[in-house]
């Protein structure tokens, strides 16, 4: 039987936060992470060979947060220029952007007394709105948000833009990678790898948890726990609470978790360099090639890293959700299929180039559940809900209890387990 003050349960960046802010305050604090390392959809891989870190879950840093502020950044990329491929066409981004990005900005003015609505419902009511336009702002918001459009609130979207600030000139990166975060985070608490939490018995004032231990029984008792479980496991009852959590239910039907895969591909040399658009302009300087895909499971959207022959294929929403559960070797063979075709390559001729490729399927990912969370209409409010405690003895932490527009971001994340660490210790006698 282990005993502490506060228990912690997850490592990822909201339960280090936790852990560190409790610590710091001088509590007796024990975090629980199930996998064998920290950082939980942090996972920075570093290759051997490969000139770059390899990101499998976050890799960018959305705006210019306080709790990231530290991270030495990587910029570069400001000189990069975006693509679209549609339909066979090969395009600069902004041939196609201009009625897209009218109806992104014309959602500021769904705000009360209007209805809350889904995104696809906001667009189809939009006068005079194409419907290759339609499909092409419902597939950004799907590559974003990783939500389906049609269940993704609008009054979240207005409320997540407002929370973002200026975006500074193209994607923003940790240099030596996301772990860099983890590091960071990371203190001298105790910490317990391998300890999946089973069963969490509480009542005011006390918690009992069973867990497995590198395969063995283990049982903890602490006077409160923060508990910062991904959405899809809280809505699952992967984690089985006595007495339940039925408080918190309004607020899981509302909140949604959004599919994310992403295949990273090591190429002998940066071979997008050679491809021609239609309008005859080599792809040099290519950042950020964006696609739409009607049929799920594909990788629509692809990115390159400014400083390595390396480049990144995007799944999100449907298209993660379709391919969970694919063995290693079927993904990536969607991957190159998908990138082949938009830069008009040979299939042999790109497989040949390749020298190595990285994945990770956080849906069918035990501990994940999935990519990031989104707020479904009328879910405004299920964030905050979320995020309450119970009985001065649970508190919440995660990115989906961020009720400020973070809830699918790093620093939503760190922000929350702060929160929930400051909750606790004021809570505790
Ligand atoms: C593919 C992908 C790309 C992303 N891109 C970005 C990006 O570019 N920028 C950005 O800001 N954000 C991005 N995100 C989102 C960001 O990674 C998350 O918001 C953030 O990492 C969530 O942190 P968390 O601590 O809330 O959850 P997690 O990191 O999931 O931590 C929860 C922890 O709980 C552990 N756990 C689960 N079950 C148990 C159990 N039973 N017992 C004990 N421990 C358990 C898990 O192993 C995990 O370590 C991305 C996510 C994905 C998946």
């Amino acid at each position: 039987m282990e005993r502490a003050g506060v228990v912690v349960i997850g490592g990822g960046a909201a339960g280090l936060a936790a852990l560190r802010a409790l610590r710091q305050a001088g509590c007796d604090a024990l975090l629980l992470e199930a996998r064998a390392r920290l950082g939980g959809r942090i996972h920075t891989l570093h290759p051997d060979g490969w000139p770059a870190p390899v990101e499998l879950g976050a890799e960018f840093i959305h705006g210019a947060p306080a709790e990231l502020s530290r991270l030495a950044v990587e910029t570069g990329g400001s000189e990069c220029e975006d693509w679209t491929w549609r339909d066979g066409k090969l395009l600069p981004a902004a041939e196609f952007g201009g009625d897209v990005w009218a109806a992104l900005e014309g959602m500021a003015a769904i705000r009360p007394p209007a209805p809350d609505r889904s995104f696809a419902a906001y667009l189809a009511a939009l006068p005079g709105l194409s419907e290759a336009a339609q499909q092409a702002a419902g597939a950004y918001i799907e590559g974003y948000e990783a939500a389906d459009p049609e269940r993704i609130s609008v009054y979240s979207l207005n409320r997540e833009r407002a929370a973002g600030g200026p975006q500074e000139a193209g994607p923003r990166r940790p240099r030596a990678g996301f772990d860099a975060l983890v590091r960071e985070l990371a203190s001298d608490g105790r910490v317990l790898l391998d300890a999946v939490v089973e069963a969490v018995e509480w009542q005011p004032g006390r918690v009992r948890i069973a867990a497995r231990h590198r395969g063995e029984e283990l049982r903890v008792e602490a006077r409160a726990a923060v508990v910062t479980l991904p959405l899809a496991l809280l809505q699952s009852d992967a984690v089985k609470f006595a007495p339940p959590l039925d408080a918190k239910r309004p607020a899981l039907q509302r909140l949604a978790m959004g599919g994310a895969l992403r295949v990273t591909l090591r190429l002998r040399e940066p071979l997008w360099r050679e491809v021609r658009d239609d309008t005859g302009r080599r792809l040099e300087a290519l950042g950020f090639l964006f696609g739409f895909e009607p049929e799920a499971g594909h990788f629509p959207t692809w990115w390159t890293h400014p400083c390595a022959a390396q480049i990144t294929g995007w799944a999100a929403g449907r298209h993660a959700w379709a391919m969970a559960g694919w063995p290693q070797d079927r993904i990536l063979e969607r991957a190159l299929a998908d990138l082949a075709l938009r830069l008009r390559l040979p299939s042999a001729r790109l497989a040949a180039a390749v020298l190595g490729a990285h994945t990770h399927d956080w849906q069918a990912d035990p501990f994940a559940g999935g990519g990031y969370s989104y707020a479904g209409v009328g879910g405004l409010d299920a964030a905050a809900q979320l995020a309450a405690p119970l009985d001065g003895t649970l508190f919440f932490a995660g990115e989906a209890t961020d009720a400020q527009g973070e809830h699918a971001t790093l620093q939503g994340a760190v922000r929350s387990g702060r929160r929930a660490a400051a909750e606790a210790l004021a809570a505790l006698p």
